[in-house]
This record gives C-alpha cells, structure tokens and sequence, in this order.
C-alpha cells in the first residue's frame, strides 16, 4: 500500500544517547488492522523504537506519521494517546488492592494512579464494555477479586484489558510473555490475535514460539535499524538474521 494508507509510517529515526546510537536509521511501515512482532536482540532498539512513536522519547532524525498526517514527533505522550496509540510496559501495573472489574473501571479515567480516579464509576455503556473486555481477556470469573491475587500472567492480561478500556486504534505491547508459563504464553498469543481483528498491534517478543502462535508478520531489528522483515519462516532462513543470532 501507499504510505498515506499506512496508520503508522516511520521513516529514518535515529535516537542517540551520548554518541551511541539506539535507533539508526529505523524505518517502519504498519497497514491498519495488522498484527505485527518485532524480534531483536537485546539492545536492538525495540523498547526505544516504542519509546518514540509513544513521545517518551524524541528522535534526533526522522519522521513518524500517524495516518499519513500527525508527526508524532512533534508531539507530547498526552497527545500522542489521545490520538489513539496505547502502549503496555513490560511490568504489569495493575491496582493490587482493587477488584479486576475496579481496574478496568479505573482504566476508564486517565491518567493513571490518580488518587481521584478512585471516586468514579463508570456509565451503563461502560459497563457493558467492561463486561465485554472481560470476556475477551478471560477474567470474567475473577472479576471481583481482588487484582493483588492473580497469577503473574492474569495480571498481564488485565493490564492489556485496562489498555482496551481506552480503545486505542494502536496497541504497543512490550515483552508480554515475559515470566509466563507456556500455557499462559500460548493464551497471550491467542489473546493478541483477537485483539488484532479489531485493533492496530504491535508486539515485541523474544519468545519464538509465542511469535510462530501470532502467525504473524515479523519485523528483526538489529542495532537500531530493520535487518529483515517478512514471515517468521522467512526472516529464520534470511542469512543476516541467522548470523546475528549466532554471533557471527
Ligand atoms: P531492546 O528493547 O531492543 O532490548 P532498547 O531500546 O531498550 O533495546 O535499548 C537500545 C539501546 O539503547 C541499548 O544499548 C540501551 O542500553 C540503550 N538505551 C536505551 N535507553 C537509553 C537511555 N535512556 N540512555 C542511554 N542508553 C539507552
Ligand atoms: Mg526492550
């Protein structure tokens, strides 16, 4: 597609801290609805590439357009998520002492961790989105327990859920399988497929059997710039791929 029919469209960032540079030259090219895995080694510049579209950080080089119109980079992270982009950290941050229903009626009321958003209750239309969101990550049952008692991967699941609540048309997800069991990765794959039916998302994952679950499009990121891009199966036979993995 064009690049005006792209939601999201980066062109030559370039992020440098003290002289080393995290993003070099990084174009990315997302067709809405996509799915899209990005894969790296450690210090490739995911976390940063995030870090940019989401204006938590601003690139020295480089364009990112939203739509073919906003440059995100001209723009702060309140304005950035107003515009539709949702970004989910490593660390799952949930309310501990509240309810799982409680945290996705909290997730309603931005920003989060204000003390007076404890006070609000949502509408009967929120209601019912809340009750939808709970179906789709699953905590339907553990809906009024408190969110403090979930396993390690559920809380993952409810802070995607509290993403949800904000209908964001892009969800940027970091690490989501981190500390997961099996089963649960393989339930956040599922999770993140369903999601993608109705939601721009981009994930990125070590995990390489959570990424072939995704199915989906894969983006390798290799110092700071793309090294490869296509299938799964694709980018594991690419040379460059196979020698950056293995250290040659
Ligand atoms: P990834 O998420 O792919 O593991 P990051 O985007 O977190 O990689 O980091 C890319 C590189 O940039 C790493 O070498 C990291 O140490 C460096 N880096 C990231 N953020 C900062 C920062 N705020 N200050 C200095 N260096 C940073
Ligand atoms: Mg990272």
């Amino acid at each position: 597609g064009a690049v005006q029919d792209a939601i999201l469209y980066l062109d030559g960032i370039t992020v440098s801290f003290d002289g080393f540079r995290a993003l070099n030259s990084l174009s990315l090219y997302l067709e809405p609805g996509e799915l899209r895995a990005v894969i790296g080694p450690n210090g490739a510049g995911k976390s940063t590439m995030m870090d940019v579209i989401t204006g938590k950080t601003r690139p020295d080089l480089g364009i990112a357009r939203f739509h073919g119109g906003h440059d995100l980079t001209a723009l702060d992270e309140a304005a950035i998520a107003n515009l539709g982009i949702g970004r989910k950290f490593q660390k799952p941050t949930v309310f501990e002492n509240q309810t799982v229903y409680e945290n996705l009626e909290l997730a309603l009321k931005a920003p989060r961790g204000v003390l007076a958003a404890l006070r609000f209750r949502a509408s009967e239309r929120q209601r019912a989105r809340i009750e939808e969101v709970l179906g789709i990550i699953n905590l339907g049952r553990q809906q009024n327990e408190a969110a403090g008692g979930l396993s390690h991967g559920q809380k993952q699941w409810l802070e995607i859920g509290m993403l949800l609540m904000q209908d964001p048309e892009l969800l940027l997800v970091d690490e989501p399988a981190a500390g997961m069991t099996d089963a649960e990765t393989m339930r956040t794959a599922e999770l993140l497929s369903e999601i993608a039916r109705r939601h721009t998302v981009v994930v990125v994952e070590h995990d390489m059997e959570f990424v072939r679950a995704l199915g989906c499009r894969v983006t390798v990121l290799h110092e700071g710039a793309v090294l490869a891009e296509g299938s799964l199966a694709a980018v594991q036979n690419n040379q460059d791929v196979i020698d950056v993995y293995l250290g040659r």
